[in-house]
């Protein structure tokens, strides 16, 4: 899957979409993200992309068009098959499914913008869909871009394991039970039992369990939406009171915050 992203700050991705996973799934040719200075679609000699606002107001608004412009050349022939994304905090919410839907593209544009956000008309030009990725105000998209790019990154087959998928928060509807490794026994916190058990058939009960309880006492909205079976409706009577609280055993009360000496 390719990823054309936009923006006024492409030295901003480098790091972040570079180490990890991502990186791997780029060298492995599962994934390529294509970064496009806007500046470079400008045409005066300050290289100017924004503008103050019609109708007056505080800031600027990124001009409509360098960013089709750019756009356009970019995408050439792609841009009829292509779906175009301007990251907005006025957008619809970025979520696991919209990542669903957007994964089933070969290539996706993002469009980072920056100061009071950009011209409307570049929406409609491109017909292109905003999406936001929470309700609060970045300074930029380029943030908002990346955490697309890494979440739909993770749905290209190939780039993870497909078990780990499976189970995962959001995946199936419900955030993700919790998870241990080793030290069975930590600040005096032991593993819930049932984890070292070896019934695999148990702890996955468990683990639907917790999912169920956590989904509850979270995000009950979530519940609503998900199609629980009638074992899962079971597994909800027998939540525990506190489903964020520890699980296991509390072998010593050693968990205050730099208790260290007592590991
Ligand atoms: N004046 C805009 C408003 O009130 O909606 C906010 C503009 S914000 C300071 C600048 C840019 O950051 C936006 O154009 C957008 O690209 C990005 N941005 C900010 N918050 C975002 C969010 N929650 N999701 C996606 N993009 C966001």
């Amino acid at each position: 899957m390719r990823f054309d992203v936009f923006t006024i700050f492409p030295s901003m991705f480098t790091g972040f979409l570079n180490e990890s996973i991502l990186k791997r799934a780029q060298q492995a040719g599962l994934i390529q993200i294509a970064l496009h200075d806007i500046r470079a679609w400008a045409t005066d000699k300050h290289r100017t992309v924004d503008d103050t606002p019609y109708g007056g107001g505080p800031g600027m608004v990124m001009m409509a068009p360098p960013i089709v412009h750019a756009v356009e050349s970019v995408l050439g022939d792609a841009l009829a098959t292509t779906p175009i994304v301007i990251l907005s905090p006025s957008g619809e919410l970025f979520t696991q499914q919209v990542a669903r839907e957007l994964v089933q593209y070969p290539r996706l544009a993002l469009i980072c913008g920056r100061y009071e956000g950009i011209d409307d008309r570049v929406r409609i030009i491109l017909q292109a869909r905003e999406l936001s990725i929470g309700d609060y105000v970045l300074t930029g998209g380029e943030l908002a871009a990346a955490v697309v790019i890494d979440v739909v990154s993770r749905l290209v087959p190939g780039v993870i394991d497909p078990e780990s998928l499976a189970e995962e928060s959001h995946s199936s509807g419900l955030l993700e039970y919790p998870q241990y490794t080793r030290p069975p026994i930590f600040r005096g916190l032991a593993v819930p039992e049932i984890l070292l058990s070896g019934h695999h058939a148990k702890i996955a009960e468990w683990r639907r369990m917790m999912a169920l309880c956590r989904t509850k006492a979270r995000r009950p909205e979530l519940l609503e939406r998900a199609s629980l079976t009638p074992r899962d409706h079971q597994l909800l009577q027998q939540c525990p009171p506190d489903p964020f609280a520890h699980l296991g055993s509390i072998v010593k009360e050693t968990t205050e915050r730099g208790s260290s000496a007592t590991d």
